[in-house]
């Protein structure tokens, strides 16, 4: 059988129950979205057949005409998204793409200063169980009592340990960056500005965040955040924020994804991303990107009004952190209330979290894939406020069959696929 499901009937069961759940449980991860069709025809193609080891016109492998067509429209147009001089699409992960950043410009053993895990940042960001954290020194900053980035504490910690990069970025902070600050900060001490925009990639594509193209001498994302397109990576960069060693950069950053980390780009994701470039360069995605904001502002208003602490005191792109120090439950036993209630969510450190990572006093909650599915401000609001009741009432069965087939009305309005 040419199939799947009359191949491999226990595989099949699984995709579709996990097409099932994607349609009647609503998504609130902050880093998920629905890719379109268009992206899932593209990743799914016999592009995935291909060996294109180099860079467009320069590969090692035969045949590569038909795949270069497709890297070659990515670049073009993941360029003109982020009105970058210097992009590549080849990266397989975030991860990767940091990867490469760090080892392109630094030696082992350099330091670098990010944000915390605990604070924000992502592990990539120099995390002490990551490689980033042990290939190099890594200072950490953090949010002050506000919750928000402490501008001069950074530049402290910067002057005190001279690192040699400056990675800005987060996987959770509801406010908006000032990058100009950062590139002050880096360029004090001579040190690279890296600027990982994996979360809010989308919203600086649709102009509903500010870029840090013209601050980093780097930039790297996801493509499957708010960007919403295929799992994977890229590296964009801006010749006048580079400055003067703009072409050592360019050069060293080319070689380091291949052959430095990386060996056969993944071509059906490549041609992917360059759908999911072409979506996000159309006006409808600017107007989803407002909508993304405006719903996580609707959300974050709820909540608070309800009696939640949200960290920072609320949000001006697609997340918050919802603070539970002092409430009867933890992030972990939030996440697990709300999943009963199908509301896929996850627990998350908030900044000073008395608990372990893998229990938290938090939650992380995100509009990207909601926005996607069609809600606007209204259906966040009816959501946030079933949260709300969750939250208040997580041993409460009736309470939570209520709110789930509540949340099973709603995903039904709002079919991801059809
Ligand atoms: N950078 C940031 C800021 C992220 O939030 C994430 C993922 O959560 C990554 C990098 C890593 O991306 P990936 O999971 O594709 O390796």
């Amino acid at each position: 059988d040419a199939r799947i499901e009359g191949f491999d009937p226990e595989l099949a069961q699984a995709i579709a129950d996990e097409r099932r759940r994607q349609e009647d449980h609503v998504e609130l991860i902050a880093s998920e979205n629905y890719a379109s069709p268009r992206v899932l025809e593209a990743q799914g193609s016999v592009l995935t057949n291909k060996y294109a080891e180099g860079y467009p016109g320069k590969r090692y492998y035969g045949g590569c005409e038909y795949v270069d067509v497709a890297e070659r429209l990515a670049l073009e147009r993941v360029k003109r998204l982020f009105g970058a001089d210097y992009a590549n699409v080849q990266p397989h992960s975030g991860s990767q793409a940091n990867q490469a950043v760090y080892l392109a410009l630094l030696q082992p053993g350099d330091t670098i200063l990010g944000m915390s895990l605990a604070h924000g940042g992502h592990l990539t960001h120099g995390a002490k169980v990551n490689i980033s954290g042990k290939l190099f020194h890594a200072v950490q900053y953090g949010v002050n009592d506000q919750g928000l980035i402490d501008y001069d504490e950074v530049e402290r910690l910067a002057l005190e340990h001279k690192p040699k990069m400056v990675v800005a970025g987060f996987s959770a902070y509801s406010q908006v960056i000032d990058w100009a600050r950062f590139r002050a900060i880096a360029d004090k001490i001579g040190a690279y500005l890296f600027v990982d925009m994996a979360h809010v990639a989308g919203l600086v594509a649709a102009g509903a965040y500010p870029s840090p193209l013209p601050h980093a001498h780097v930039v790297t994302s996801t493509t499957h955040k708010t960007l919403r397109g295929p799992r994977g990576g890229l590296i964009v960069a801006s010749r006048a924020a580079m400055g003067a060693a703009a072409e050592e950069i360019e050069k060293k950053l080319q070689s380091i994804v291949f052959p430095g980390i990386q060996g056969g780009p993944l071509m059906h994701v490549i041609a992917a991303k360059a759908v999911a470039f072409k979506e996000a360069l159309e006006p409808e995605f600017t107007a989803y990107q407002q909508q993304v904001v405006k719903n996580a502002q609707a959300m974050a208003e709820t909540m608070i009004a309800r009696g939640y602490k949200v960290v920072s005191g609320g949000t001006q792109n697609h997340l918050m952190l919802v603070d539970l120090i002092g409430k009867p439950l933890t992030g972990k036993d939030a996440e697990a209330a709300l999943g009963r209630a199908h509301i896929t969510v996850n627990k998350n450190a908030v900044p000073n979290d008395p608990q372990k990572p893998f229990v938290t006093s938090g939650l992380r909650i995100g509009t990207p894939a909601v926005t996607t599915r069609g809600y606007k401000e209204p259906d966040c609001v009816a959501l946030a406020n079933w949260i709300c009741d969750v939250l208040d009432h997580p041993n409460d069965d009736n309470v939570i069959a209520g709110v789930r087939d509540n949340v099973t009305k709603q995903c039904a309005q709002f079919p991801v696929y059809g």
